[in-house]
């Protein structure tokens, strides 16, 4: 496996606003990265980069060929009409895999994040926590290599936070992804990361990273 590296990059939004200054950042293999800093830095600019969503207007970013990605937002964006195990197969399916195989992962994705025996039930029927770890689960069931997150926990409660983002290290831990999580919480990324890169604004830039030692093998 090969790093993501970006080079210089930068973003200039076509409404002529700088959103990003030079941006160099290199993602290792398996590493937890979290990205904090104020409204308005650029830090899920520079999230879409690394996705792949949007091309950077400066610089250069390489990424591994083929790599799986997939993305958490805070908004959980699941289907109304859909019940748990259709929204959690959903990205498989646009994927093109086969059914017997995306139902079988979407079960076990949900039986990781404590969903399981909420197959048959809708998204209304779970609280604002259970929709995040469908969310979580949808993401997961892809087997990723590259899992992003953009504010995943900042619409639960606190309690529910806490649980959720013990439950997210260890999903980590064990599944072994790239992950690269966006946060107004310092207190989240300290915890999650082995790296806390911190930006400034206008234009978004790099004002420090710093590397946290393991407190929670
Ligand atoms: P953050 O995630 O740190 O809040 P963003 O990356 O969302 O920051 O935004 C960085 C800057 O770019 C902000 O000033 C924002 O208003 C601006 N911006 C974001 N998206 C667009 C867009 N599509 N077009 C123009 N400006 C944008
Ligand atoms: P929140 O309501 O704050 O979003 P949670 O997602 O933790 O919080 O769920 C709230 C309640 O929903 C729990 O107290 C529990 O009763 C129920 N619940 C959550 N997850 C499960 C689960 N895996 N199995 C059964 N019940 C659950």
């Amino acid at each position: 496996a090969t790093a993501l590296t970006l080079s210089a990059v930068s973003k200039r939004y076509d409404s002529g606003l700088q959103a990003l200054g030079e941006i160099d950042l290199s993602l290792q293999p398996g590493e937890f990265v979290s990205i904090v800093g104020p409204s308005g830095c650029g830090k899920s600019t520079l999230l879409r980069i690394i996705a792949g969503l949007m091309a950077p207007s400066g610089g250069s970013y390489q990424r591994p060929q083929g790599i799986e990605t997939a993305f958490v937002f805070q908004d959980a964006a699941l289907l109304p009409w859909r019940t748990i195990l259709d929204n959690a197969q959903l990205l498989m399916e646009l994927e093109g895999y086969p059914r017997s195989e995306y139902q079988a992962r979407a079960r076990t994705a949900l039986q990781r994040v404590g969903l399981a025996g909420f197959e048959s039930a809708y998204p209304h029927q779970l609280s604002g926590g259970m929709r995040m770890r469908l969310s979580l689960a949808r993401a997961l069931a892809l087997q990723p290599q590259l899992l992003l997150l953009d504010e995943p926990l900042a619409a639960v409660d606190e309690l529910t936070r806490d649980v959720l983002q013990e439950e997210l290290s260890q999903l980590w831990q064990a599944a072994g992804f790239t992950a690269v999580l966006v946060t107004h919480n310092v207190h989240e990324a300290v915890y999650l990361s082995n790296r806390v890169v911190v930006m400034s604004p206008r234009p978004g830039r790099i004002l420090d990273v710093i590397d946290v030692p393991f407190a929670f093998p």
